[in-house]
């Protein structure tokens, strides 16, 4: 990752820079410009709404507490993102945890009546792929030592063939494999119906095996891969903002609540510029766009439609997911880490009181929770999800919260509902992931969803905005990109 961002600095400077906009200001159209201003080009970047991020955004309620568009964890196998941290000069506002994995045991508690907690511990002298199998066969609470057997063995091929293999797991939903690799149905139940839900907020019954596979590789092949960090605060302030101040120190520009509403094009079907909401156009040498597939596809000119390239944008769509933050008025408990909830309507959980330094309190909990899959929940009222939550809530703190009221109180709570979130990567979804390089010459695209092997993440949407940066600085290079007279960014 660090040669790579290496490239864009020893690039030879462009005659003429380019006026790039970017459309969006998440993580992929943020790390893009980063990478385009090192290239020397001008990056313009448009977002809709009044804060940064996208889905890593955050804003302040009426309290001055933080909400959060998701529960977000770093993980040491995101060689894109760690680097980031370095080049803004941030890297010690990751806040590494203990090289853990820990799971709820939901309806199991310790001889004093507390939650159980099975641990996967990843002991910090072995190098990968051996802390990896010492944490898994040191483990007896979840797997017996047969099953473990049967799931190393199910997983051999994947160990022999590599990535190929990898791929061609896309056609299998992680069930199917398992049924297919023999191995028994209590390693799903137990591990991976948490693990689906964590990586992709759906059941191993739709998601697509190749998801876990990379994860896994990535867990098995490097030391400190499944080593997670929280961001010490909101990832506006903490994350976004160094890498918008970053471009615009260098000539970048960036403009909020700045919505694109179509995409003009000129007669060969290249774009001519991008029509605003409030009626005005913006004009640029070359465009990106980082909007999500789903919204992406909404603003697809005609013309674009029947090619193969945008055409197979129709079998991506975004995932539902709900993000619940509930400020109780004591301590629930002391584990400094994420939790694997393992219960039927949540996915992962954290005490932000005590995982993220800018959210830290020392008498009070604020649990952050993913409600996964959300698909039949995402339409009900607020007030629902929360009385379901709680429900799931008296089973993972069965000594801290009561049903008659006498154990912790709920002082207030806080629903985000994504409708349309990361695309859904069911069994066969990777097909359809477009490369960076469109069939435009001067139209790119970024964003997680595209073609990358980080998967839909944070890892992914940044490496995709660099691997756009690369794809757009050297079709500038090979002057393939027909450049305006004197590109003006904004016309009447
Ligand atoms: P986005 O963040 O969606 O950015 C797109 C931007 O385009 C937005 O800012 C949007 O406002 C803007 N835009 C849209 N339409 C227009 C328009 N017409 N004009 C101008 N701008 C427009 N990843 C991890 O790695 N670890 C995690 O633990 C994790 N947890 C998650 C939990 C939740 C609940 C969610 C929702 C996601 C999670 N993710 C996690 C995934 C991660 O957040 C995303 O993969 C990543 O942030 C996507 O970035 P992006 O730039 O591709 O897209």
């Amino acid at each position: 990752a660090a040669a790579f961002s290496q490239e864009f600095i020893d690039m030879p400077r462009p005659e003429r820079p380019l006026k790039v906009a970017v459309i969006g200001a998440g993580l992929a159209g943020l790390s893009c410009a980063k990478y385009l201003s090192d290239a020397g080009h001008e990056p313009i970047v448009l977002e809709a709404r009044d804060v940064l991020g996208g889905k890593v955004s955050a804003w302040q309620d009426k309290d001055g507490d933080w909400v959060e568009t998701g529960l977000h964890i770093f993980f040491g196998a995101y060689p894109n993102v760690n680097q980031m941290f370095t080049e803004l000069g941030i890297r010690d506002r990751l806040q590494w945890k203990s090289h853990s994995m820990i799971f709820a045991m939901p309806g199991q508690q310790t001889a004093d009546g507390f939650q159980r907690f099975s641990r996967f511990e990843f002991p910090a002298l072995l190098p990968a792929p051996l802390n990896g199998l010492v944490a898994i066969l040191l483990n007896n609470e979840m797997l017996t030592f047969p099953e473990k057997i049967q799931f190393g063995i199910g997983l051999l091929p994947a160990i022999l063939f590599g990535q190929k293999y990898v791929e061609e797991c896309d056609s299998l939903t992680v069930s199917e494999w398992m049924k297919k690799q023999g191995v028994p149905d209590r390693v799903n139940d137990e591990v991976f119906i948490a693990m689906a839900k964590a990586l992709n907020f759906i059941d191993p019954e739709n998601l697509s095996m190749t998801v876990v596979l990379t994860a896994l590789n990535r867990f098995l092949q490097e030391t400190h891969g499944s080593k997670m960090a929280f961001l010490d605060g909101p990832p506006p302030t903490r994350l976004c903002q160094p890498m918008a101040d970053y471009m615009l120190e260098r000539g970048g520009e960036l403009r909020m609540e700045q919505r694109i509403s179509s995409i003009l094009l000129n007669d060969d079907k290249t774009v001519k510029g991008l029509k605003m909401q409030d009626g005005s156009t913006v004009v640029a040498d070359a465009y990106v766009s980082t909007m999500p597939v789903d919204i992406l596809k909404l603003m697809l000119p005609q013309e674009w439609k029947p090619m193969p390239y945008f055409e197979k944008l129709n079998g991506l769509n975004g995932v539902p997911v709900i993000n619940i933050h509930m400020w109780f008025d004591r301590k629930l408990t002391t584990v400094d880490h994420l939790l694997f909830s393992r219960s039927p309507l949540l996915s992962v959980y954290a005490d932000m009181s005590l995982t993220c330094k800018g959210y830290r309190d020392d008498e009070k909990s604020m649990l952050e929770l993913v409600f996964a899959p959300a698909k039949d929940w995402i339409g009900k009222p607020d007030e629902a999800i929360i009385e379901a939550t709680m429900e799931e809530l008296y089973r993972l703190f069965p000594n801290e919260l009561n049903k008659d009221g006498s154990g912790a109180k709920l002082l207030k709570s806080a629903v985000v509902k994504t409708p349309l979130s990361v695309y859904e990567a069911t069994a066969g979804r990777e097909l359809y992931r477009p490369v960076q390089t469109s069939p435009i010459s001067n139209f790119f695209l970024a964003g997680c969803f595209t073609k990358q092997k980080y998967l839909a993440s944070m890892e992914g949407a940044t490496f995709s905005g660099k691997l756009a940066a690369r794809a757009l600085s050297d079709a500038a290079m090979a002057d393939t990109i027909p450049l305006k007279e004197a590109a003006s960014a904004v016309a009447a």
